[in-house]
């Protein structure tokens, strides 16, 4: 297991990027500079800090826009006046840089699905953003609790990463500048789920609605 990193470590790690990594891609950097940013993929991963999508899919600075949050969520598109800050970067994303993929990127061991999946009593307000920003995911829930009635509750849990994944690229289909480019095949819409333990990755095939090895 890695020791737990403090500030020191960061500020050390900052400056072997600078004397190390940075003088070693001195073009790649000064190209990225001069340009503007022209990722073509853009990806949705959860904040979990075990799940890297740089370093998972080998991506290079520039290479790919990616939005962080609680369980790699898209939210449905609302236009209610609130902060939406995936929606916020899903719109400079997809009608300002013109990206032509977007990867949901979800992962095993999902410690937001998890909370979803075993958070019983509500409105205690012990974690009321959380609670509030994973409700997105309560119809998924109940689906999950109704097809797997059966099921112990890890089992219930992979299956719900799974679903969590296609239910954000439905609500994708939601915001009118996405559906309107993939109707155009100008943008593609991919849901991939990672499991750490065993490096596998797994991908979403819509016709048939399962997910098979990468
Ligand atoms: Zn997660």
């Amino acid at each position: 297991m890695n020791r737990r990193k403090n500030i020191e470590n960061l500020r050390e790690g900052y400056h072997i990027f600078k004397n190390t990594y940075l003088p070693q891609h001195k073009e790649l950097f000064s190209k990225l500079y001069q340009q503007n940013q022209n990722p073509s993929v853009l990806v949705i991963s959860c904040s979990d800090s075990r799940v890297e999508p740089s370093i998972i899919m080998q991506c290079s600075p520039g290479e790919i826009f990616v939005i962080r949050n609680v369980a790699n969520i898209v939210p449905p598109y609302e236009k209610d006046g609130n902060y939406h800050g995936t929606s916020a970067a899903l719109e400079f994303g997809v009608t300002a840089l013109n990206i032509a993929h977007i990867l949901i990127l979800g992962h095993r061991k999902c410690g937001g699905i998890e909370k979803l999946m075993t958070t019983k009593y509500r409105n205690n307000n012990s974690m009321a953003f959380l609670e509030k920003w994973m409700s997105i995911f309560e119809d998924v829930k109940r689906e999950v609790e109704n097809d797997g009635i059966s099921m112990s509750i890890e089992e219930k849990i992979l299956l719900c990463e799974e679903r969590g994944i296609v239910k954000s690229i439905q609500n994708l289909h939601t915001f009118p500048w996405i559906k309107e480019r993939v109707m155009q095949q100008k943008l593609f819409i991919h849901g991939w789920l990672f499991d750490i333990a065993t490096g596998e990755m797994l991908e979403y095939k819509a016709d048939t609605n399962r997910f098979t090895a990468l």
